[in-house]
């Protein structure tokens, strides 16, 4: 049965929707409860309401279909490590809409990384069922490189150090890539430096993160900011972001999410996958699933 909770409620917390060792493997979507939090919250000036909390079957992911322009739809999707042909994606759906910002939590190991990774075409999973379209057009049939130029950004759990590649010279390079694709013209050293300066400022990070080799010698929490920096010099559609609050002290959270918050518009949306209710509280999410690995 559908729980409400009054206005002023804090966001859920877990335990109160996902009694995950309660529910036998096979229930349906109509037997679980939803959570609908009827609020509206403020996000860098546009409203986005928290519509609901969701409910899980066994990697299911259940969602509300409004209508808006859906940005990104997730049908079944099935996916397996190629390395050992285990199945992890038993079926998941998803419709994320434009302006909307989606948390999606869930136990370790139950599949978040998995499923994000697999948006972004990462090499060691192979979808097997399912699809996902992505602004209209079928995402799986994109090299990953074509999924970031359509607009799909992620920051990894763990993001990688580039060796011998200066950050500047790696966001100019995608930037104007990316600004190819998009039929703009190319921005010169000048105009790039200014534009990087601007974008450093909105994540409050110092200039001499730019000389510095991709994530080479960065702290975790560094590399996470790093992440947002990527993320508001390319600009996107979708950004997902994997556990970016891991490694982050309160005050470098509390700049990323607001530095987030700034890049929200009402066309872009956000996934963000976590565990930590202080991020929900600081990104206020419109619709919060639970994963869960279970076939
Ligand atoms: P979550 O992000 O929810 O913690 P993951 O998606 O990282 O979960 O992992 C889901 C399951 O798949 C885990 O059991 C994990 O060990 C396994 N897994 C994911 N990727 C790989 C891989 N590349 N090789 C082997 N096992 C993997
Ligand atoms: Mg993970």
């Amino acid at each position: 049965m559908p729980l409400s909770l009054p206005l002023h409620s804090p966001l859920p917390n877990t335990s109160l929707f996902l009694p995950l060792s309660s529910h036998p493997p096979n229930f349906t979507l109509s037997t679980l409860p939803t959570i609908n939090l009827h609020r509206r919250r403020r996000i860098n000036h546009h409203h986005r309401s928290l519509t609901t909390t969701t409910t899980i079957r066994a990697s299911v992911i259940q969602y509300d279909t409004t209508q808006q322009q859906p940005l990104l739809q997730v049908n079944d999707l099935k996916a397996k490590i190629v390395e050992n042909g285990v199945e992890i994606l038993h079926g998941v759906n998803l419709t994320v809409n434009q302006g909307e910002v989606h948390a999606i939590m869930g136990k370790n190991g139950s599949g978040k990384s998995t499923f994000a990774k697999v948006l972004v075409g990462h090499p060691e999973y192979e979808v097997t069922g399912g699809s996902v379209v992505f602004k209209g057009e079928n995402l799986l049939d994109m090299e990953p490189e074509e999924r970031s130029l359509a607009g799909l950004f992620m920051s990894f759990q763990s993001p990688v150090a580039i060796p011998g590649v200066s950050n500047d010279e790696f966001l100019v390079m995608a930037y104007n890539a990316r600004r190819r694709k998009l039929g703009l013209p190319e921005l010169g050293p000048l105009e790039c430096f200014s534009y990087l300066m601007e974008k450093l400022k909105l994540v409050n990070m110092k200039p001499d993160f730019l000389n510095r080799n991709v994530n080479e010698g960065f702290s975790g929490g560094e590399r996470k900011r790093n992440e947002i920096l990527q993320l508001a010099v390319l600009g996107a559609d979708l950004a997902i972001l994997d556990e970016i609050d891991s490694g982050l002290d309160v005050d470098a959270l509390r700049d990323v999410a607001n530095a987030v918050n700034q890049l929200l518009t009402p066309k872009n949306s956000l996934l963000m996958i976590t565990h930590y209710r202080r991020l929900l509280d600081l990104l206020k999410p419109t619709h919060v699933h639970v994963m869960v690995s279970y076939k």
